[in-house]
């Protein structure tokens, strides 16, 4: 199969979650063995980033790219759409530090792209091909990611955050699936009981209730729906079923869904496409991105 890039350029604008930042950025269509490339144009000189892991800064809640102290930050969502809808060649320019939060998932780069389809190159695709078994294993937490061959892309997902509200979750994805209409859609999501030292330590600015799940694991009285309604803007709130009404679910295992799309957009960062089983347990940026680092490491 030969590479694709895109058949048009596309742009969106919106907040960064992290950093409240407005951001606007542009997709745009490159050339043969170019990969995934950001640019910020809101910087002089040398301000281009290429999606690898060996620019990964930091991935304490998102996965930050940074090169000559030009940093990127909340990459996974756009990898993951580039990467599922089988994009290997664009130029993402943006004029802020960190990528629109959007609808907390991949879905409006998905869309985009399905409607217009890619664009066939003329270089044939490479791929990143697992010969030999290989494991990255995080004592501390008990986060697990295990890679076997295959001739084909396949994902496992296993979430396990003791939550009376989740249980145990599990996804699967593989090559020929409908990225799409499967994985795009499944939006982040957090745990209420995480919201409020995040809105002190002012972490979520650009959230309205909008892009993200909330789990409720404990009872929360109704004075403190009353203020999270206040501070996000939001209408009426209540607790159904464990999550909070502000959004209403596409699946019953989201949360596993998304944390697969987060696998396959820091996965992404090989810079290559995938031709092996991933099967991870408790998996979260840290852990993808060590392991994409290792296996880089160990297949050389
Ligand atoms: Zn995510």
């Amino acid at each position: 199969m030969n590479q694709h890039t895109l058949k048009r350029s596309y742009t969106y604008k919106g907040n960064g979650l992290h950093t409240g930042q407005p951001v606007e950025m542009t997709l745009l269509p490159a050339p043969e063995n170019n990969g995934i490339v950001f640019q910020r144009i809101d910087l002089n000189g040398d301000s281009f980033v290429e999606a690898k892991v060996e620019n990964v800064s930091h991935t304490s809640r998102s996965t930050v790219l940074a090169k000559n102290g030009v940093e990127v930050g909340a990459t996974e969502h756009l990898l993951s759409a580039l990467y599922g809808m089988g994009v290997d060649n664009a130029l993402v320019q943006l004029n802020a530090s960190e990528l629109p939060i959007l609808d907390g998932s991949a879905k409006p780069y998905a869309d985009d792209i399905t409607e217009d389809g890619l664009q066939d190159q003329r270089v044939e695709r490479k791929y990143f091909t697992v010969t030999k078994p290989f494991s990255y294993k995080d004592e501390k937490s008990g986060a697990e990611i295990v890679v076997t061959p295959s001739d084909r892309l396949e994902i496992e997902v296993e979430v396990d955050y003791n939550s009376k509200v989740l249980g145990v979750q599990y996804a699967d994805y593989h090559d020929g699936m409908d990225y799409a209409k499967e994985i795009a859609p499944n939006r982040t999501f957090c745990f209420f009981h995480e919201l409020e030292p995040l809105l002190s330590h002012n972490l979520i600015k650009g959230g309205d209730l909008d892009n993200a799940i909330v789990i409720v694991e404990h009872p929360v009285p109704q004075e403190t729906l009353d203020k999270m309604r206040l501070l996000f803007n939001a209408g009426d709130l209540k607790v159904t079923q464990g999550y909070l009404s502000n959004v209403q679910l596409h699946f019953s295992n989201e949360c596993a869904r998304h944390k697969l799309l987060d696998i396959i957009g820091d996965f992404a960062l090989l810079g290559l496409p995938l031709r092996g089983k991933i099967v991870a347990k408790k998996s979260g940026h840290s852990i993808n991105t060590k392991a994409v680092q290792a296996l880089i490491y160990q297949l050389k």
